[in-house]
């Protein structure tokens, strides 16, 4: 493909050595069956298994196969990062997991809403099949990181979207380093535009994503995306001085005006326990935006590609 491409497909792959084929059929089959040209970038991310082989063989051997190969494992979001600042369709990119979770046979519908005038057209999941502790956290999480954030990022919407080349631009030049992107794409603005679908389940291989690493991305979402944190902190502080003030109010009242004998050494431990509690969480939460002004400062590159086939050539990029 020597011209540019109008469409990026964007996938990144950790060790999907099992998936891969299956993702290569229905990539290839949509590709035929649509009347527009479209490149697929696929990012491998580190992977330990024959991923990064696979990827290699096709990309050498089928044009419309671009492919990225990162450094080490940089995680989902840099490597879908990776995948955006790599893609050239000039018209569109189309986000996708590469384990099939994400039908990509959706890509003619999502483009129809993106010719309408949208710039993001995003995927709302109508229904989970996952474990009910994992759907339940989700659920939780989306409506909590509503609530807080600053930002409309809309419910039960992942990173599974069609985004316009001039969002994806923009989406490259935030330096941020605890990517959100879900959230980042909410924060650009222009036209968006929800479409519902069923998310399926994996193809095959197992989730790449730990609770840890869950939670770390649901930190980077209230962190990066709320004030709340920082505020939630002041307003505990205000409201324990205000009770300690009326406490201390009592207090006088009973010594001067009936004399009582002033008891409360449990009580006094309580408090001390409880506040002390609440200035090492007080603690913790500045340490979490310290470190993330630590990171940031580093300055360094988001991700590092090692390899890059295009056009079945093999091409060694420097750091982005
Ligand atoms: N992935 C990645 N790097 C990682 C973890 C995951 O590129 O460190 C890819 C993975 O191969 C898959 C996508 O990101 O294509 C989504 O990951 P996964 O299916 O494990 O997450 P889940 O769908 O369970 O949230
Ligand atoms: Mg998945």
């Amino acid at each position: 493909m020597k011209t540019t491409p109008q469409i990026s497909i964007v996938a990144p792959l950790y060790n999907e050595t099992d998936s891969f084929p299956h993702l290569v059929r229905r990539l290839n089959a949509l590709m035929d069956s649509l009347d527009l040209s479209i490149e697929v970038v696929l990012v491998d991310d580190g992977s330990r298994d024959n991923t990064p082989l696979l990827m290699r063989q096709l990309a050498l051997l089928d044009p419309r196969y671009h492919c990225v190969f990162l450094s080490r494992n940089h995680g989902h979001q840099l490597a879908l990062t990776a995948g955006i600042a790599s893609a050239r369709g000039s018209e569109a990119l189309f986000i996708i997991d590469g384990d099939l979770q994400d039908p990509p046979e959706l890509l003619p519908e999502f483009y129809k809403e993106f010719k309408e005038g949208n710039d993001v057209v995003y995927a709302v999941r109508r229904k989970r099949k996952e474990n009910a502790f994992k759907k339940t956290g989700y659920y939780l999480f989306y409506r909590l990181l509503k609530s807080i954030s600053y930002v409309e990022i809309p419910l039960d919407s992942g990173d599974f979207a069609l985004i316009s080349r001039r969002v994806a631009d923009v989406l490259i030049q935030m330096p941020e380093e605890s990517r959100y992107l879900r959230g980042m794409r909410s924060w650009v603005g222009f036209n968006q535009k929800g479409l519902e679908y069923e998310r399926d389940e994996r193809v095959a291989g197992e989730s790449k994503y730990s609770f840890k690493l869950l939670f770390k991305l649901a930190y980077n979402g209230i962190f990066n995306f709320s004030e709340f944190p920082i505020k939630f902190m002041a307003r505990t502080g205000a409201v324990a001085i205000l009770i300690s003030l009326v406490y201390f109010i009592t207090v006088v009242i009973k010594k001067f005006f009936f004399t009582e004998v002033i008891e409360g050494f449990t009580a006094l431990l309580f408090v001390i326990i409880l506040f002390s509690g609440v200035q090492l969480l007080a603690l913790g939460i500045i340490g979490e935006y310290v470190l993330r002004i630590f990171f940031q400062s580093k300055g360094r590159p988001l991700f590092i590609i090692k390899e890059e086939i295009v056009n079945r050539e093999s091409v060694r990029a420097d750091a982005v």
